[in-house]
């Protein structure tokens, strides 16, 4: 089995990480100027083909194909098309397989940028200030995949590789199915462990647990009228208000400190209701016909996304047959995650080197992060038992606007990554 790196070869590869510095920023400019918002993946997808290409592996395209996945437990309601979008994998192949095998997974969908003209500068032209670079997607994640591309490149400058299988993961929709990861996880062989570089809290972070996440959708069909009727017509925007109102109290319930799980304890208001999308109304002198909200529920661990999936049908029909909402017709649909919580094994070994690996490149250390939104690694931990290293550089206002990226922490956690790959992997001369 592995055993801890000689000094020389650890000198080299920390060597390599710092000589690659300069392009691993490079990298990440290319990747933030691909505006990968859902359905528009593409151009992020084929620099990470071209990546893998350069780092002398062969890309394979993976598919999302909704039939072969819907019956797996893990499976979320599309939202659209999966078409153009294939996930983009590679795998190094030891000469000898000697160490255990490693999985490095990232996304590369981000989400929305909002509103463009809030941001400092464009959202999708990356640029750097003090020291962090700026763009959508540059924390979460795009600045991850950069480490552990770079982190492999290093090895392979150092004149090594590593002496086991490693896969490198390229997925879509982790901000909104999981689909694309669930894909590229079955469509390769179970490897002993996985790193996923996600950005923490804002500090440096391993994830310890998360939330499940489930979507719904619902629309509201009321009766239109001239606004001089107005009695005489149900207004879908109202009525859309006031089926979201009744989420409050559901909220208040599930946050009560008894339903909270102990990994949980100490976070504030962990499970969380999101009224993300309004949509509807014709015109200011109609009352509306119709009005769609989509919304955002949390999923504590303990509780199931099928349980939170019936607790939202039960609130939506209640709020339906309320006198006031009569006359409307009350529709709702789960199409986005349907995704239960996990928790992730603090005491496996992947996560124990990689905290000791992090600690001694960076002085400072890698706190247990709880989180209140999910990742990627639950499919691996819940599906596949397999072990998983969720813990990236620190990002700031991810999702939000100014989104940035320390590169500092990315040059840290590429070299964390380095030295964990050929430690977990054992090290072997370069091809
Ligand atoms: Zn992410």
């Amino acid at each position: 089995m592995t055993e801890a790196i000689d000094q020389g070869a650890r000198r080299a590869i920390l060597e390599a990480v710092e000589a690659l510095r300069d392009d691993a920023v490079r990298m990440l400019e290319r990747l933030v100027r691909c505006p990968s918002t859902l359905g528009n993946e593409q151009s992020a997808l084929n620099e990470m083909a071209r990546i893998y290409h350069d780092l002398g592996l062969v890309p394979r395209r993976v598919p999302t194909d909704p039939a072969a996945l819907a019956a797996h437990p893990g499976f979320s309601p599309p939202l659209i098309s999966y078409d153009g979008r294939d996930n983009v994998v590679a795998v190094h192949t030891p000469r000898e397989r000697k160490g255990r095998s490693l999985a490095l997974q990232g996304h590369v969908d981000v989400v929305p940028e909002g509103a463009a003209d809030m941001w400092e500068t464009p959202p999708f032209a990356p640029a750097i200030r003090g020291g962090r670079m700026y763009g959508r997607g540059a924390g979460d994640m795009k600045a991850g995949i950069v480490s552990y591309v770079t982190a492999f490149r290093a090895l392979r400058l150092a004149g090594l590789q590593p002496a086991a299988e490693v896969q490198m993961q390229s997925v879509i929709e982790e901000e909104c199915t999981g689909n694309g990861a669930l894909a590229a996880m079955l469509a390769l062989p179970r490897t002993d462990a996985v790193i996923i570089p996600e950005p923490g809290p804002g500090l440096p972070a391993m994830y310890s647990a998360e939330v499940g996440v489930v979507w719904a959708w619902v629309t509201v069909s009321g009766r239109p009228a001239h606004v001089r009727d107005m009695q005489a017509g149900l207004n879908a925007i109202k009525a859309a208000n006031a089926i979201a109102a009744r989420f409050e109290d559901y909220q208040r319930e599930m946050n009560r400190a008894e339903r909270i799980h102990p990994s949980f304890r100490g976070v504030n208001h962990p499970v969380n209701v999101n009224f993300g999308t309004i949509e509807g109304g014709e015109w200011n002198s109609s009352v509306p016909t119709r009005a769609r909200i989509g919304m955002r529920v949390g999923v504590m661990m303990g509780y199931t996304a099928a349980q939170t999936k019936a607790d939202i049908e039960r609130l939506v029909a209640e709020a339906a047959a309320d006198p006031a909402l009569k006359g409307a017709t009350v529709k709702l649909d789960f199409k986005g995650f349907m995704a239960d919580p996990c928790v992730f094994d603090m005491n496996a070994p992947i996560v124990t080197m990689a905290k000791r690996n992090f600690a001694e490149v960076s002085g400072g250390f890698l706190r247990d992060y709880p989180a209140t939104g999910l990742t990627d690694g639950r499919f691996f931990t819940l599906y596949q038992d397999t072990p998983v290293a969720c813990f990236g550089p620190d990002a700031q206002e991810i999702h939000g606007i100014d989104e940035s990226v320390g590169l500092d922490s990315m040059h840290d956690i590429t070299r964390t990554i380095a030295l964990t790959m050929a430690e977990w992997c054992g090290l072997e001369k370069a091809a």
